[in-house]
């Protein structure tokens, strides 16, 4: 019999099976511990996650599911031992909830390796609770996971709660963060305009590679991109050859990986953030003759979270989003299946969610 909880009231919109299709549900949230802040959700972005574990692609979805890891919200009630929040303040949530909190991983601020992670939905809390995410009215989170939103950062920047982060944690540990570095962008979907966006207030020369030349005035005129490849032109590809000193691969089908290890220098580093279900194939006698790193990397730990939302409002990074009502939800859905959204849906939760 799985648990719930029966005091606090809570409303959402949640996927009963793996058709996936939303619907409105009422189901409850944990009352406020002593180190939990709860707090009311004004915006939730639409990862391209939410649709592989609403239609149960990964094989571990948990029914219902109320999906939402790019939450924004302001603070309505705190527990009595909460030492970073006050009511009123304006908080984010991202991809995790919950961790060991004792492990190597979070000993040195990277909860998002820890292996007891608990994932903000479509999880186990550690009361035996399905965790349920932002596409709802309330969240109650443990404090240490909550970030502080900037004053001056629009509230329906959620997205770089999970977008944000994938792209700036692994452009900081590779050091691909230097000014002069000239820096490729593979796939421009939600991950890849926030790494041209990151990257340019780096400070580096950005290359955005797609197969399709249709995205080149967008990625060079609306996003400030210096300058563009279409992967499948071998012609253009062999001109850029040992160009960059790194890569960020945002692709999460499968793709060659060897024109772009080609394109790399000497020491170049390739950072895979997309999660392709097959493995790739990687051809090692280009890494052996550069001394070339292929890498992964995975949000990013609460620090650093922190530390990324404090930047890009400092600087006025924020995605390109189209905020949708919560009825839209669906629509959504299949808009993002066929790439047709500039770059991010974010849910009006503060003004449509709305009971009735
Ligand atoms: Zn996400
Ligand atoms: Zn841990």
């Amino acid at each position: 019999m799985e648990k719930t909880h029966e005091n606090v009231k809570a409303f959402g919109w949640a996927a009963r099976d793996t058709f996936g299709v939303l619907s409105p549900f009422n189901f409850s949230r944990r009352v406020t511990g002593e180190k939990d802040v709860q707090f009311k959700v004004v915006y939730c972005g639409i990862c391209h996650t939410d649709l592989h574990q609403l239609k149960n692609e990964w094989s571990n979805s948990i029914y219902p599911m109320v999906p939402g890891h790019e939450v924004v919200g302001v603070v309505t009630e705190i527990g009595t031992k909460v030492e970073k929040f006050k009511i009123g303040d304006k908080v984010g949530v991202g991809g995790l909830v919950e961790s060991c909190r004792k492990c190597e991983n979070c000993d040195n601020d990277l909860e998002n390796y820890c292996r007891d992670q608990i994932m903000t939905y479509n999880g186990v809390y550690t009361d035996g609770t399905t965790t349920y995410g932002g596409y709802s009215d309330i969240m109650v989170t443990n404090e240490h996971y909550v970030v502080h939103w900037p004053e001056n950062l629009p509230m329906e920047a959620a997205p770089l709660l999970c977008a944000g982060i994938t792209i700036y944690s692994p452009l900081k540990y590779f050091g691909l963060d230097k000014p002069g570095m000239h820096i490729g962008v593979v796939g421009l979907g939600g991950l890849g305009h926030m790494a041209v966006k990151f990257a340019k207030v780096f400070g580096t020369k950005v290359t955005v590679i797609s197969t399709s030349l249709s995205k080149k005035d967008e990625a060079i005129e609306h996003l400030g991109a210096d300058s563009f490849l279409v992967s499948r032109d071998p012609d253009q590809m062999q001109g850029a050859a040992g160009s960059l000193d790194g890569i960020i691969d945002t692709v999460s089908v499968i793709h060659p990986l060897l024109p772009l290890i080609n394109l790399l220098k000497t020491r170049g580093k390739l950072a895979m953030l997309g999660a392709p279900e097959k493995p790739l194939e990687l051809p090692v006698f280009p890494l052996l003759l550069g001394r070339k790193l292929v890498a992964g990397s995975f949000i990013g730990g609460m620090k650093e979270t922190q530390e990324m939302v404090d930047f890009a409002a400092k600087h006025s990074i924020t995605p390109d989003v189209e905020v949708v009502p919560m009825d839209y939800v669906n629509t959504a859905f299949e808009r993002l299946l066929k790439s047709n959204v500039k770059y991010r849906f974010v849910l009006d939760i503060g003004n449509t969610l709305n009971k009735n």
